[in-house]
């Protein structure tokens, strides 16, 4: 069935006071228990993509829908969303001086506890959960009393990430991984993140520009987009061909 049902949508942002469209009908079905990647040129409207579909703010929908599991996303608030299922990982994951992030992690995962109507963790059982997924992460439970991300190097804030999207065990797990800082190491920790939780009730869009990722996570299907919408879709082998031809021949195809 469709999991994720994205049809025609349309988002723009506001740019000193001019509007700015980025995304301009994109079209996208995940079913459910697949892994889809999105790759595409810089400025394409990726992360714009994963902002709206995680609920920012600053991002007005203007057109289009997005569904999941029925339900129309565009409508519920981002704890809503988290409640849901849905997990998102940030590309520069936030710097918390002060909070301990056992405790960060025990508050956002009680939250989508409690919206789901299980029962919270107490500080001991989340401790236990918690250091059997650092050990499993290669983490020093040590990084359990640290304050959040702070000084965290760049492989330890990729470790977090996939920490917290494994304590979370969402339904879609949206990875958006940007140009930046991203070296083979923490290629592998995502990959193997998201190859951990692969199964019938997990889906994951994964963005990228990076093709050597989708050596680690074999995806479904490949969806290449540009100029805010996605203009082809295949399987694996779409990001072999861009990584040997570039965008070039496919941006050809849909001018
Ligand atoms: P990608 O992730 O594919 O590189 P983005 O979603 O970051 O693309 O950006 C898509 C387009 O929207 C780019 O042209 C970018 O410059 C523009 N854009 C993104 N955020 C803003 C903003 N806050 N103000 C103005 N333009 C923006
Ligand atoms: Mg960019
Ligand atoms: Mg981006």
């Amino acid at each position: 069935s469709d999991f994720l049902k994205i049809e025609g949508l349309k988002a723009q942002i506001d740019a000193d006071g001019t509007p700015k469209e980025i995304l301009k009908g994109l079209d996208l079905t995940i079913p459910k228990g697949e892994v889809h990647a999105i790759m595409g040129p810089n400025g394409s409207g990726k992360s714009t993509l994963s902002y709206v579909l995680a609920g920012r703010e600053d991002y007005e929908v203007t057109g289009g829908s997005a569904h999941f599991k029925g339900q129309d996303l565009l409508e519920l608030e981002p704890e809503e969303r988290a409640a849901l299922g849905v997990f998102l990982a940030f590309q520069s994951p936030v710097e918390l001086p002060g909070v301990n992030n056992a405790n960060f992690l025990r508050t956002a995962v009680n939250a989508v506890r409690k919206a789901r109507g299980e029962e919270e963790l107490d500080a001991v059982s989340f401790l236990k959960l918690a250091r059997e997924e650092t050990s499993r992460l290669s983490m020093s439970g040590e990084m359990l009393k640290r304050a959040v991300n702070v000084g965290f190097s760049g492989g330890e804030k990729k470790r977090n990430e996939v920490l917290q999207m494994r304590l979370l065990k969402p339904s879609l797990a949206i990875l958006d991984e940007t140009d930046s800082g991203l070296d083979i190491d923490a290629l592998r920790i995502v990959a193997d993140g998201v190859n951990s939780l692969r199964g019938p009730d997990f889906s994951s869009l994964v963005i990228t520009h990076h093709q050597r990722l989708l050596d680690y996570i074999v995806p479904d299907r490949v969806h290449v987009m540009a100029h805010g919408r996605i203009i082809h879709s295949g399987g694996p082998e779409v990001a072999t061909l861009l990584e040997k031809q570039g965008y070039k021949q496919f941006l050809e195809a849909a001018a």
